[in-house]
Protein backbone atom coordinates (compact mmCIF):
# COMPACT_ATOMS: atom_id res chain seq x y z
CA UNK A 1 0.00 0.00 0.00
CA UNK A 2 1.78 3.31 -1.35
CA UNK A 3 2.80 5.49 1.86
CA UNK A 4 1.11 3.24 4.44
CA UNK A 5 2.90 2.35 7.89
CA UNK A 6 5.15 -0.27 8.09
CA UNK A 7 2.70 -1.74 10.47
CA UNK A 8 -0.42 -1.97 8.07
CA UNK A 9 2.45 -3.44 5.62
CA UNK A 10 3.29 -6.10 7.98
CA UNK A 11 -0.49 -7.29 8.86
CA UNK A 12 -2.47 -9.31 7.01
CA UNK A 13 -5.84 -9.15 6.66
CA UNK A 14 -8.25 -11.23 7.72
CA UNK A 15 -8.39 -14.33 6.39
CA UNK A 16 -12.21 -15.35 8.00
CA UNK A 17 -13.18 -12.30 6.72
CA UNK A 18 -11.94 -12.17 3.46
CA UNK A 19 -13.13 -15.22 2.45
CA UNK A 20 -16.84 -14.30 3.53
CA UNK A 21 -16.29 -11.29 1.28
CA UNK A 22 -15.10 -13.49 -1.53
CA UNK A 23 -18.57 -15.13 -1.24
CA UNK A 24 -20.61 -12.60 -0.92
CA UNK A 25 -18.70 -10.97 -4.47
CA UNK A 26 -19.17 -14.50 -6.13
CA UNK A 27 -23.01 -14.47 -4.39
CA UNK A 28 -23.15 -10.76 -6.02
CA UNK A 29 -22.19 -12.50 -9.92
CA UNK A 30 -25.09 -14.69 -9.53
CA UNK A 31 -23.31 -17.68 -8.40
CA UNK A 32 -24.63 -19.97 -6.21
CA UNK A 33 -22.16 -20.16 -3.30
CA UNK A 34 -22.67 -21.68 0.19
CA UNK A 35 -20.41 -20.05 2.56
CA UNK A 36 -19.69 -21.80 5.41
CA UNK A 37 -16.64 -19.46 5.52
CA UNK A 38 -17.70 -17.24 8.64
CA UNK A 39 -18.03 -18.27 12.21
CA UNK A 40 -21.48 -17.01 12.86
CA UNK A 41 -24.48 -18.13 14.55
CA UNK A 42 -27.39 -18.54 12.29
CA UNK A 43 -30.05 -17.71 14.57
CA UNK A 44 -31.96 -14.75 15.83
CA UNK A 45 -31.02 -12.56 19.08
CA UNK A 46 -33.39 -14.21 21.96
CA UNK A 47 -36.63 -11.71 21.94
CA UNK A 48 -35.90 -10.76 25.63
CA UNK A 49 -32.62 -8.79 24.55
CA UNK A 50 -34.34 -7.41 21.98
CA UNK A 51 -37.08 -6.26 23.89
CA UNK A 52 -34.41 -4.75 26.08
CA UNK A 53 -32.34 -2.99 23.41
CA UNK A 54 -35.40 -1.38 22.15
CA UNK A 55 -36.37 -0.08 25.69
CA UNK A 56 -33.16 1.42 26.26
CA UNK A 57 -33.97 3.35 23.16
CA UNK A 58 -37.26 4.62 24.64
CA UNK A 59 -35.59 5.40 27.94
CA UNK A 60 -33.23 7.23 26.04
CA UNK A 61 -30.20 5.40 26.94
CA UNK A 62 -28.43 7.06 24.47
CA UNK A 63 -25.32 9.28 25.84
CA UNK A 64 -21.96 8.07 25.90
CA UNK A 65 -21.36 5.65 29.19
CA UNK A 66 -18.57 4.90 31.21
CA UNK A 67 -15.52 3.06 29.07
CA UNK A 68 -15.50 0.30 30.33
CA UNK A 69 -19.40 -0.03 30.54
CA UNK A 70 -22.27 1.15 32.78
CA UNK A 71 -22.00 0.10 36.38
CA UNK A 72 -24.84 -2.16 36.48
CA UNK A 73 -23.77 -3.67 33.06
CA UNK A 74 -20.46 -4.69 34.75
CA UNK A 75 -22.19 -6.09 38.12
CA UNK A 76 -24.28 -8.28 35.61
CA UNK A 77 -21.32 -9.72 34.07
CA UNK A 78 -19.38 -9.64 37.86
CA UNK A 79 -22.99 -12.09 38.88
CA UNK A 80 -22.17 -14.08 35.62
CA UNK A 81 -18.38 -15.20 36.34
CA UNK A 82 -19.62 -16.27 39.29
CA UNK A 83 -23.22 -17.98 38.44
CA UNK A 84 -21.23 -19.93 35.45
CA UNK A 85 -18.18 -20.48 36.18
CA UNK A 86 -16.88 -19.95 40.01
CA UNK A 87 -15.12 -16.63 39.46
CA UNK A 88 -14.78 -13.64 41.45
CA UNK A 89 -14.41 -10.48 39.13
CA UNK A 90 -15.83 -7.31 41.01
CA UNK A 91 -17.11 -4.83 38.76
CA UNK A 92 -13.60 -3.11 38.57
CA UNK A 93 -12.12 -5.52 37.43
CA UNK A 94 -14.54 -5.99 34.50
CA UNK A 95 -14.43 -3.84 31.26
CA UNK A 96 -16.17 -4.14 28.01
CA UNK A 97 -15.55 -3.50 24.51
CA UNK A 98 -17.01 -3.43 20.95
CA UNK A 99 -16.27 -7.18 20.65
CA UNK A 100 -14.13 -10.13 22.04
CA UNK A 101 -11.78 -8.89 19.66
CA UNK A 102 -11.16 -5.49 20.62
CA UNK A 103 -10.83 -6.83 24.65
CA UNK A 104 -7.71 -9.04 23.13
CA UNK A 105 -6.31 -6.22 21.51
CA UNK A 106 -6.62 -4.16 24.50
CA UNK A 107 -4.77 -6.51 26.87
CA UNK A 108 -1.82 -6.98 24.29
CA UNK A 109 -1.40 -3.72 23.84
CA UNK A 110 -1.94 -3.14 27.75
CA UNK A 111 0.81 -5.93 28.20
CA UNK A 112 2.86 -7.14 25.40
CA UNK A 113 6.37 -4.81 24.95
CA UNK A 114 8.21 -5.00 21.44
CA UNK A 115 10.26 -8.26 21.41
CA UNK A 116 7.97 -9.87 23.83
CA UNK A 117 7.52 -13.04 22.88
CA UNK A 118 3.78 -14.86 23.49
CA UNK A 119 3.36 -18.24 22.91
CA UNK A 120 0.04 -19.28 20.38
CA UNK A 121 -1.02 -23.05 20.69
CA UNK A 122 -1.41 -24.01 17.18
CA UNK A 123 -4.23 -24.39 15.25
CA UNK A 124 -4.94 -20.38 16.32
CA UNK A 125 -7.62 -18.03 15.75
CA UNK A 126 -6.42 -15.86 13.35
CA UNK A 127 -6.41 -12.48 14.53
CA UNK A 128 -4.44 -13.42 17.69
CA UNK A 129 -0.95 -13.77 15.48
CA UNK A 130 -1.98 -10.10 13.60
CA UNK A 131 -3.04 -8.12 17.13
CA UNK A 132 0.54 -9.91 18.38
CA UNK A 133 2.56 -8.28 15.50
CA UNK A 134 0.53 -4.90 15.82
CA UNK A 135 2.02 -4.99 19.41
CA UNK A 136 5.28 -5.68 17.71
CA UNK A 137 5.08 -9.02 20.00
CA UNK A 138 6.84 -12.06 18.45
CA UNK A 139 4.74 -15.37 18.20
CA UNK A 140 5.08 -18.46 19.23
CA UNK A 141 3.87 -21.60 18.02
CA UNK A 142 3.18 -24.56 20.20
CA UNK A 143 1.53 -27.06 17.61
CA UNK A 144 -1.38 -29.24 18.49
CA UNK A 145 -2.15 -31.81 15.37
CA UNK A 146 -5.78 -33.71 14.93
CA UNK A 147 -3.67 -37.33 16.68
CA UNK A 148 -3.59 -35.20 20.02
CA UNK A 149 -7.25 -33.37 19.48
CA UNK A 150 -5.47 -30.54 18.79
CA UNK A 151 -4.39 -29.67 22.05
CA UNK A 152 -1.17 -28.92 23.93
CA UNK A 153 0.34 -30.81 26.70
CA UNK A 154 2.04 -29.39 29.90
CA UNK A 155 5.49 -30.64 28.78
CA UNK A 156 5.01 -28.83 25.17
CA UNK A 157 4.01 -25.57 26.94
CA UNK A 158 6.97 -25.84 29.43
CA UNK A 159 9.40 -26.04 26.81
CA UNK A 160 8.39 -23.12 24.78
CA UNK A 161 8.78 -20.76 27.83
CA UNK A 162 11.72 -18.75 27.31
CA UNK A 163 12.90 -15.79 29.33
CA UNK A 164 11.35 -13.66 27.29
CA UNK A 165 8.11 -14.95 27.36
CA UNK A 166 5.37 -12.78 28.39
CA UNK A 167 2.22 -13.87 27.03
CA UNK A 168 0.19 -16.80 25.74
CA UNK A 169 -3.14 -17.05 24.03
CA UNK A 170 -5.76 -19.78 23.20
CA UNK A 171 -9.72 -20.59 23.08
CA UNK A 172 -11.52 -23.42 24.96
CA UNK A 173 -13.84 -24.32 22.81
CA UNK A 174 -11.26 -23.72 20.19
CA UNK A 175 -11.75 -21.45 17.34
CA UNK A 176 -11.11 -23.07 14.36
CA UNK A 177 -10.92 -26.91 16.22
CA UNK A 178 -13.99 -27.30 18.43
CA UNK A 179 -11.56 -28.83 21.02
CA UNK A 180 -12.07 -28.19 24.66
CA UNK A 181 -9.52 -28.48 27.20
CA UNK A 182 -10.80 -30.14 30.26
CA UNK A 183 -10.20 -29.63 34.22
CA UNK A 184 -7.14 -31.90 34.66
CA UNK A 185 -5.50 -30.47 31.10
CA UNK A 186 -6.00 -26.51 31.99
CA UNK A 187 -4.90 -27.58 35.41
CA UNK A 188 -1.54 -29.22 34.23
CA UNK A 189 -1.38 -25.62 31.95
CA UNK A 190 -1.93 -23.78 35.06
CA UNK A 191 1.00 -25.67 37.05
CA UNK A 192 3.61 -24.67 34.52
CA UNK A 193 1.84 -21.22 34.01
CA UNK A 194 2.25 -20.69 37.95
CA UNK A 195 6.07 -20.83 37.71
CA UNK A 196 6.53 -17.84 35.56
CA UNK A 197 4.61 -14.88 37.57
CA UNK A 198 5.23 -12.56 34.90
CA UNK A 199 3.54 -14.47 32.01
CA UNK A 200 0.14 -13.68 31.67
CA UNK A 201 -2.69 -15.76 29.86
CA UNK A 202 -5.35 -14.93 27.84
CA UNK A 203 -8.38 -17.26 28.04
CA UNK A 204 -10.49 -17.14 25.50
CA UNK A 205 -14.03 -18.44 26.50
CA UNK A 206 -16.06 -16.68 23.79
CA UNK A 207 -17.67 -19.85 23.05
CA UNK A 208 -18.56 -21.22 26.78
CA UNK A 209 -22.07 -21.78 25.84
CA UNK A 210 -21.24 -24.11 22.88
CA UNK A 211 -20.11 -27.15 24.35
CA UNK A 212 -21.55 -30.32 23.88
CA UNK A 213 -19.28 -32.42 26.26
CA UNK A 214 -20.33 -30.67 29.75
CA UNK A 215 -19.16 -28.51 31.75
CA UNK A 216 -17.03 -25.00 31.16
CA UNK A 217 -13.92 -24.86 32.50
CA UNK A 218 -12.00 -21.99 32.73
CA UNK A 219 -8.26 -21.52 33.51
CA UNK A 220 -8.98 -18.71 36.55
CA UNK A 221 -10.70 -21.18 38.64
CA UNK A 222 -6.77 -22.30 39.57
CA UNK A 223 -5.99 -19.84 42.58
CA UNK A 224 -2.24 -20.52 41.67
CA UNK A 225 -2.84 -18.57 38.23
CA UNK A 226 -5.58 -16.35 39.18
CA UNK A 227 -3.69 -13.41 38.73
CA UNK A 228 -1.74 -14.18 35.68
CA UNK A 229 -5.29 -14.57 33.82
CA UNK A 230 -7.41 -12.34 32.07
CA UNK A 231 -10.80 -14.30 31.00
CA UNK A 232 -12.33 -13.15 28.07
CA UNK A 233 -15.80 -13.42 26.92
CA UNK A 234 -18.50 -12.14 24.83
CA UNK A 235 -21.92 -12.43 23.74
CA UNK A 236 -21.22 -13.05 19.83
CA UNK A 237 -21.79 -16.88 19.69
CA UNK A 238 -23.48 -17.58 22.85
CA UNK A 239 -26.37 -15.29 22.06
CA UNK A 240 -26.37 -14.89 18.86
CA UNK A 241 -25.75 -10.91 18.75
CA UNK A 242 -22.66 -11.05 16.22
CA UNK A 243 -23.69 -7.72 14.83
CA UNK A 244 -23.83 -6.13 18.66
CA UNK A 245 -21.15 -5.69 19.32
CA UNK A 246 -19.80 -6.62 23.04
CA UNK A 247 -17.00 -7.89 24.04
CA UNK A 248 -15.78 -8.50 27.66
CA UNK A 249 -12.55 -9.56 29.96
CA UNK A 250 -11.88 -10.25 33.55
CA UNK A 251 -8.92 -9.54 34.84
CA UNK A 252 -6.51 -8.34 37.29
CA UNK A 253 -7.61 -4.63 38.39
CA UNK A 254 -4.44 -3.37 36.58
CA UNK A 255 -4.90 -4.81 33.45
CA UNK A 256 -8.65 -3.68 33.73
CA UNK A 257 -7.25 -0.29 34.33
CA UNK A 258 -4.57 -1.00 31.61
CA UNK A 259 -7.63 -1.38 28.98
CA UNK A 260 -9.60 1.21 30.21
CA UNK A 261 -7.06 3.61 29.51
CA UNK A 262 -6.64 2.31 25.70
CA UNK A 263 -9.72 2.22 25.12
CA UNK A 264 -10.43 5.52 26.51
CA UNK A 265 -8.49 6.59 23.39
CA UNK A 266 -9.69 4.34 20.71
CA UNK A 267 -13.09 4.09 20.96
CA UNK A 268 -14.55 4.80 23.91
CA UNK A 269 -17.31 2.68 25.35
CA UNK A 270 -19.03 0.07 23.22
CA UNK A 271 -22.97 0.86 22.45
CA UNK A 272 -25.18 2.13 25.49
CA UNK A 273 -28.33 0.39 23.98
CA UNK A 274 -26.02 -2.73 22.97
CA UNK A 275 -25.22 -2.56 26.73
CA UNK A 276 -28.78 -2.25 28.55
CA UNK A 277 -29.52 -5.45 26.55
CA UNK A 278 -26.59 -7.16 27.08
CA UNK A 279 -27.59 -6.48 31.14
CA UNK A 280 -31.25 -8.67 30.42
CA UNK A 281 -28.62 -11.29 28.20
CA UNK A 282 -26.10 -11.83 31.60
CA UNK A 283 -29.37 -12.23 33.52
CA UNK A 284 -31.01 -14.90 31.33
CA UNK A 285 -30.29 -18.11 32.24
CA UNK A 286 -28.23 -19.84 29.91
CA UNK A 287 -29.51 -23.14 29.44
CA UNK A 288 -32.26 -20.06 27.37
CA UNK A 289 -29.68 -20.52 24.43
CA UNK A 290 -29.36 -24.58 24.92
CA UNK A 291 -31.83 -24.92 21.60
CA UNK A 292 -28.86 -23.38 19.74
CA UNK A 293 -26.06 -25.83 21.00
CA UNK A 294 -28.45 -28.40 20.91
CA UNK A 295 -28.88 -27.21 16.79
CA UNK A 296 -24.86 -27.17 16.85
CA UNK A 297 -24.45 -30.69 17.84
CA UNK A 298 -27.20 -32.22 15.86
CA UNK A 299 -25.47 -30.56 12.54
CA UNK A 300 -21.73 -31.56 13.98
CA UNK A 301 -22.67 -35.00 13.95
CA UNK A 302 -24.04 -34.87 10.71
CA UNK A 303 -21.33 -32.64 9.03
CA UNK A 304 -18.44 -35.59 10.77
CA UNK A 305 -20.79 -38.90 9.58
CA UNK A 306 -20.54 -37.25 6.04
CA UNK A 307 -16.48 -35.45 6.22
CA UNK A 308 -15.76 -39.66 7.73
CA UNK A 309 -16.91 -41.03 4.19
CA UNK A 310 -14.78 -38.99 2.00
CA UNK A 311 -11.80 -40.12 0.94
CA UNK A 312 -8.31 -38.23 2.16
CA UNK A 313 -10.32 -36.07 4.79
CA UNK A 314 -9.09 -37.31 8.30
CA UNK A 315 -11.92 -35.60 11.03
CA UNK A 316 -11.59 -36.00 14.67
CA UNK A 317 -14.87 -35.30 17.06
CA UNK A 318 -14.50 -31.46 18.21
CA UNK A 319 -16.89 -31.46 21.57
CA UNK A 320 -17.64 -27.40 21.54
CA UNK A 321 -17.98 -24.24 19.49
CA UNK A 322 -19.49 -24.50 15.88
CA UNK A 323 -16.18 -25.41 13.59
CA UNK A 324 -14.69 -28.87 12.30
CA UNK A 325 -10.67 -29.24 11.29
CA UNK A 326 -10.22 -31.99 8.90
CA UNK A 327 -7.25 -32.96 8.02
CA UNK A 328 -7.11 -32.93 4.35
CA UNK A 329 -2.46 -34.02 4.05
CA UNK A 330 -4.09 -36.99 1.78
CA UNK A 331 -5.16 -34.63 -1.22
CA UNK A 332 -2.33 -32.52 -1.72
CA UNK A 333 -0.44 -33.43 -4.58
CA UNK A 334 -3.43 -34.33 -6.59
CA UNK A 335 -4.86 -33.08 -9.62
CA UNK A 336 -8.08 -31.34 -10.88
CA UNK A 337 -9.09 -30.14 -14.99
CA UNK A 338 -7.01 -27.17 -14.01
CA UNK A 339 -4.65 -27.70 -11.99
CA UNK A 340 -2.80 -29.44 -9.42
CA UNK A 341 -3.69 -29.01 -5.35
CA UNK A 342 -0.30 -27.77 -3.64
CA UNK A 343 -2.08 -26.69 -0.60
CA UNK A 344 -4.98 -26.37 2.03
CA UNK A 345 -5.70 -23.01 0.30
CA UNK A 346 -5.65 -24.34 -3.13
CA UNK A 347 -8.23 -26.94 -2.53
CA UNK A 348 -10.14 -23.77 -0.35
CA UNK A 349 -9.57 -22.39 -3.97
CA UNK A 350 -10.36 -25.53 -5.70
CA UNK A 351 -13.47 -25.93 -4.04
CA UNK A 352 -14.87 -22.71 -3.60
CA UNK A 353 -14.52 -22.26 -8.14
CA UNK A 354 -15.67 -26.19 -8.45
CA UNK A 355 -17.82 -26.91 -5.76
CA UNK A 356 -19.10 -23.39 -4.71
CA UNK A 357 -18.41 -23.68 -1.25
CA UNK A 358 -16.41 -21.38 0.55
CA UNK A 359 -14.36 -22.50 3.21
CA UNK A 360 -11.25 -21.31 5.14
CA UNK A 361 -7.84 -22.03 4.68
CA UNK A 362 -5.67 -24.27 7.58
CA UNK A 363 -2.81 -21.83 6.90
CA UNK A 364 -4.87 -18.81 8.09
CA UNK A 365 -4.61 -20.69 11.71
CA UNK A 366 -1.25 -21.85 11.22
CA UNK A 367 -2.15 -25.40 10.48
CA UNK A 368 -1.55 -25.78 6.70
CA UNK A 369 -2.55 -29.38 6.14
CA UNK A 370 -6.23 -28.46 7.28
CA UNK A 371 -9.66 -26.61 6.61
CA UNK A 372 -11.88 -25.14 8.67
CA UNK A 373 -15.37 -25.66 7.82
CA UNK A 374 -18.20 -23.28 9.64
CA UNK A 375 -21.25 -25.26 10.33
CA UNK A 376 -23.75 -22.31 12.02
CA UNK A 377 -26.27 -23.14 9.20
CA UNK A 378 -29.32 -25.13 8.20
CA UNK A 379 -29.02 -28.74 8.15
CA UNK A 380 -30.52 -28.44 4.87
CA UNK A 381 -27.68 -26.50 3.30
CA UNK A 382 -25.25 -28.58 5.19
CA UNK A 383 -26.43 -31.58 3.67
CA UNK A 384 -26.14 -29.75 -0.08
CA UNK A 385 -22.50 -28.49 0.80
CA UNK A 386 -21.18 -31.67 1.79
CA UNK A 387 -22.62 -32.99 -1.28
CA UNK A 388 -20.82 -30.62 -3.47
CA UNK A 389 -17.85 -31.07 -1.44
CA UNK A 390 -17.87 -34.97 -1.78
CA UNK A 391 -18.66 -34.65 -5.71
CA UNK A 392 -15.61 -31.64 -6.07
CA UNK A 393 -13.12 -34.27 -4.07
CA UNK A 394 -13.64 -36.97 -6.05
CA UNK A 395 -13.43 -35.37 -9.33
CA UNK A 396 -9.81 -35.36 -7.77
CA UNK A 397 -6.87 -37.64 -9.61
N1 LIG B 1 -12.31 -15.01 19.83
C1 LIG B 1 -12.64 -16.04 19.05
C2 LIG B 1 -12.00 -17.36 19.32
C3 LIG B 1 -13.57 -15.89 18.01
O1 LIG B 1 -13.89 -16.92 17.24
C4 LIG B 1 -14.16 -14.64 17.79
C5 LIG B 1 -15.15 -14.52 16.65
N2 LIG B 1 -15.21 -13.41 15.97
C6 LIG B 1 -13.77 -13.57 18.62
C7 LIG B 1 -12.85 -13.80 19.62
C8 LIG B 1 -14.30 -12.18 18.47
O2 LIG B 1 -15.64 -12.09 18.78
P1 LIG B 1 -16.43 -10.72 18.81
O3 LIG B 1 -17.51 -10.84 17.81
O4 LIG B 1 -16.96 -10.59 20.21
O5 LIG B 1 -15.45 -9.62 18.50
N1 LIG C 1 -14.75 -15.33 14.71
C1 LIG C 1 -15.41 -15.53 13.47
C2 LIG C 1 -14.58 -16.43 12.58
O1 LIG C 1 -13.55 -16.88 12.99
C3 LIG C 1 -15.86 -14.26 12.82
C4 LIG C 1 -14.92 -13.58 11.86
C5 LIG C 1 -13.88 -12.80 12.53
O2 LIG C 1 -14.19 -12.03 13.44
O3 LIG C 1 -12.72 -12.99 12.13
O4 LIG C 1 -15.01 -16.72 11.49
Amino acid sequence: MQNASDRINRLSESQTIAMAKRGRELQAEGKDIISLSLGEPDFHTPDRIKQAAKKAIDDNFTSYTPVSGYLELREAISKKFKRDNDLDYSANQIVTSTGAKQSIANVVLSIVNPGDEVILPTPYWVSYVEIIKMAEGIPVFVDATIESDFKITAEQLNSAITEKTKMMIFSSPCNPTGSIYGKAELEALANVISTKKDLYVISDEIYEHINFGGKHESLAQFSSVYDQVITINGVSKGFAMTGWRLGYIGAPEWIAKACDKIQGQFTSATCSITQRAVIEAMDMDPSETYHMRDAFKQRRDYVISRLQRMDGVIINKPEGAFYVFPNIGKLLGRKHSKGKIETATDLCLYLLEFAEVALVTGEAFGSPECIRISYATSLTVLEDAMNRIEKALNQLH
